[in-house]
């Protein structure tokens, strides 16, 4: 479910499952966040204040499961080769996928680039500015909606992720960790701490104070500024009773899924240098043994290492092929007869 995430001023409803909080606890946690974050916050390119707000949605897209240190190379190269949704728009999916890199969750690049087009063919190519507007974005969710629209624009709404949301939760309902997402309940209640002023401090302070202090695994309380008045310090850290989903990638799909992108991706680089930009079916799904070596001769060295790695990984020719037929469905790659490319 989405939703509106404009920030509200109110006390928890009766039966809000979220406890009230004095307007002096209110103001305190405010003013300790902000006053925190312009001393202590990490100097991150899409905080600038000359930054477009195209770029700060492409920021918000690429951080989503990705952290910021992985992301911060990536979205230099991406704004270098495409400054405007229009640039953005005019690529071919295939470039697309490839600068993608290894940031993950591929299918995020594909929206991305849906909404460019969007931007790009009916709004002129103005990011739009209000959190409503932008969730109307192939690809944008509640929380990237309301993230741009703060940073960007200087709307004042709330700005929920799971940094947020945990800080929050500890602080006023002692537990450890939030719920698996937010619900309508959960945003109005936190709406109240955003401030009339500095909202887009409050926002962003927060978020950097849950990924920088009061982490998922090892939070700061000891030297925390907000420790006298935090309930889940005070109970004594309570484990929850529910032990977080752990995201496991050696062995799954997700991890194939990346070995068979990432020969696609060595394919189409390598197709500057006149190999061929795709792969044989039967090249993903050969053993080592019998694996024909004038084939693979055809192809560049990046691509052979990558189709090496992918193949050391299984040797299951049934789920090889499943994964491929996913990656197609996904339109994360083409297939044409018996060859495998990324969508042109
Ligand atoms: S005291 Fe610990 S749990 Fe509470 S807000 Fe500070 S870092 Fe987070």
């Amino acid at each position: 479910m989405t939703h509106r995430a404009t920030a509200e001023s109110r006390s928890s409803r009766p039966d809000s499952p979220f406890p009230t909080v004095a307007d002096t606890d209110i103001h305190r946690v405010r003013q300790t966040i902000i006053t925190w974050f312009e001393t202590a916050a990490r100097p991150l390119p899409w905080r600038d204040a000359d930054t477009s707000a195209w770029a700060v949605l492409v920021s918000e897209i690429m951080s989503q499961q990705t952290p910021v240190s992985r992301v911060e190379p990536r979205w230099r190269e991406w704004l270098q080769k495409w400054p405007t949704p229009a640039d953005l728009a005019q690529a071919t999916t295939a470039e697309v996928l490839h600068s993608w890199d290894r940031l993950g969750y591929p299918r995020r690049a594909l929206r991305l680039q849906e909404a460019a087009r969007v931007i790009a063919e009916e709004l002129d190519g103005s990011v739009p500015q209000t959190a409503q507007e932008l969730e109307r974005l192939p690809g944008i969710g509640a929380y990237t909606a309301a993230a741009v629209a703060s940073f960007a624009h200087g709307e004042r709404t709330t700005v929920l992720d799971t940094n947020v949301r945990r800080v929050l939760i500890r602080l006023f309902a002692g537990r450890d960790r939030p719920s698996a997402s937010p619900g309508r309940a959960e945003t109005e209640w936190a709406g109240q701490f955003v401030p009339e002023t500095d909202h887009e401090k409050w926002n962003a302070g927060v978020m950097e104070f849950g990924a920088l202090v009061c982490t998922a695994r090892n939070p700061g309380c000891q030297t925390c500024p907000l420790n006298d008045i935090c309930a889940w310090q005070k109970a004594g850290r309570p484990a929850s009773a529910e032990k977080p989903k752990t995201q496991k990638w050696a062995g799954t799909d997700r991890q194939l899924r990346g070995a068979i992108m990432d020969v696609l991706k060595s394919a189409h680089a390598e197709a500057a240098s006149d190999f061929p930009d795709s792969v044989t079916l039967d090249l993903f799904t050969a053993s080592t043994t019998t694996i024909d070596s004038d084939l693979l001769d055809t192809l560049g060295h990046a691509t052979s290492e990558s189709l090496t790695k992918m193949r050391d990984l299984t040797a299951d020719t049934d789920r090889i092929l499943r994964i491929i037929d996913g990656l197609v469905v996904d339109g994360l790659a083409a297939q044409h007869e018996e060859r495998l490319t990324l969508p042109q």
